[in-house]
């Protein structure tokens, strides 16, 4: 059992034959119960193709939720720690980690842990996904946003570590609006893995399609089996329930494992778990690897894939109607960080009004910082802890608007000196 080195995800070619393609079996409405799946044969391979389980060493991190950010900060950095630790222990363990915003916070202080990554980067075994700045809400924030968690994410990848996420990866977003598959494609990721709407929210043709927008674009997607995390010691009882997901012709297949939401990832015990079950007669093959490693080999195969041209909707709608107020400053800074920017390069005449304003400090960054900040929209309960982290959301975003409104306001300004020096220096003719 060995991790398949990453290596780039070759271009996944859009099918011909759109939604003509014959589906996948459906996808079961409720959860295989683990029993059922226990009792049967699991997945395709009886008697012919073996199917190779991926298993995907991850650490769900929330860096703002029941916490307040210096919590998040450290539980990025304790969670990195014992990522890098179960590499030595465990030649083959994989993992696979998002957001820019955490590699840079490790960068910042602690740079040996942040060349122990990029030496694990470089050898394969552990796979930057996401190419975002965050995980953020993917229903709340504008368009620009989104772009430019991209752009600012998949840029910081690319300088510090040589490479570029293939694979878009917001594991606890609650639902994904439709034009999704447009940017990411156009962001190098060519792949999608999420968790949200369950089966039960919203019915699909199977784990795996081909997810398109309005423009035709589309990333090859998968849903995650079930949870993107794991909180038992032992991992069979998980394994078998996803290992009951697999359907015709899959022969590659995904399970998520790993301590997470409030960080962690995976332990000694779901590693001994692993490699203790491979081999079992009735599981898939196991192996530690990468979620760009599965797409690869599904890109491979060939296989007809149904294509799903829609939004992916609903879970808990409730959370867009809670709190109005976040929601309502998150807009309010969009817009002004958005009209910031044209109304910069208009007065100074330069192409680098972006530039100038990401020159303040990490929190002035333009867009991202909206959709940073969107991360935390998800206001699923009301607790100490969470009013605090709305209060502080509140003074971020108001300073956020703040410094835009400000550079909108000296543009402005800067526009009427400009027409008042072009008028006086206008030649004049004399009156006598
Ligand atoms: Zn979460």
């Amino acid at each position: 059992m060995s991790g398949k080195p990453v290596s780039n995800l070759p271009p996944l070619p859009a099918r011909e034959g759109g939604t003509t393609s014959p589906p996948l079996a459906t996808e079961d409405p409720t959860p295989a119960p683990a029993a059922q799946a226990q009792a049967g044969r699991i997945g395709p391979g009886e008697g012919s193709t073996p199917v190779t389980m991926h298993m995907i060493g991850n650490a769900h991190i929330d860096p703002v939720w029941l916490w307040q950010w210096p919590e998040g900060f450290h539980e990025v950095l304790s969670t990195f720690r014992s990522a890098l630790d179960r590499m030595i222990e465990y030649p083959d363990f994989c993992f696979s980690a998002s957001s820019a915003a955490f590699y840079e916070w490790v960068e910042q202080v602690d740079p040996a842990m942040f060349e122990e990554i990029r030496a694990r980067v470089a050898e394969g075994r552990w796979e930057i996904v996401g190419g975002w700045w965050v995980e953020p809400d993917c229903n709340v924030p504008g368009g620009e946003s989104f772009v430019r968690q991209a752009l600012y994410g998949q840029r910081y990848f690319r300088q510090k570590f040589g490479v570029t996420a293939r694979v878009g990866f917001n594991a606890d977003s609650f639902g994904h609006h439709g034009m999704l598959p447009q940017i990411l494609a156009k962001s190098g990721l060519a792949a999608y893995v999420f968790l949200r709407p369950g089966p039960h929210e919203k019915g699909l043709p199977g784990r795996l399609f081909w997810w398109e927008s309005d423009d035709g674009s589309r990333v090859l997607a998968f849903r995650i089996p079930f949870e993107y995390c794991t909180w038992g010691q032992d991992l069979e009882n998980h394994l078998r329930r996803c290992a009951g997901e697999i359907k015709e012709p899959l022969t590659h297949f995904m399970s998520f494992y790993g301590v997470g939401n409030h960080g962690g990832g995976p332990t000694r015990d779901n590693i001994e778990s692993i490699r203790r079950l491979n081999g079992a007669p009735d599981l898939p093959r196991l192996t530690f690897s990468t979620t760009t490693a599965f797409f690869e080999a599904v890109a491979g195969e060939g296989w007809p894939l149904p294509v799903v041209h829609d939004d992916l909707q609903h879970h808990a709608s409730g959370c867009y109607s809670a709190h109005s107020a976040v929601k309502h400053w998150n807009r309010r800074a969009e817009n002004a960080l958005l009209r910031a920017p044209a109304s910069l390069n208009y007065s100074i005449n330069k192409p680098r009004p972006v530039t100038r304003l990401r020159g303040h400090n990490h929190a002035t960054r333009p867009a991202p910082a909206c959709a940073i900040l969107a991360s935390s929209v998800r206001s699923k309960v009301v607790r100490g802890v969470w009013v605090r982290c709305y209060m502080e959301r509140e003074n971020v975003y108001h300073e956020k608007t703040d410094s835009a409104s400000g550079s909108v306001w000296s543009g402005a300004r800067n526009i009427r000196l400009r027409q008042q020096r072009q008028f006086y220096r206008r030649p004049r003719r004399g009156n006598h």
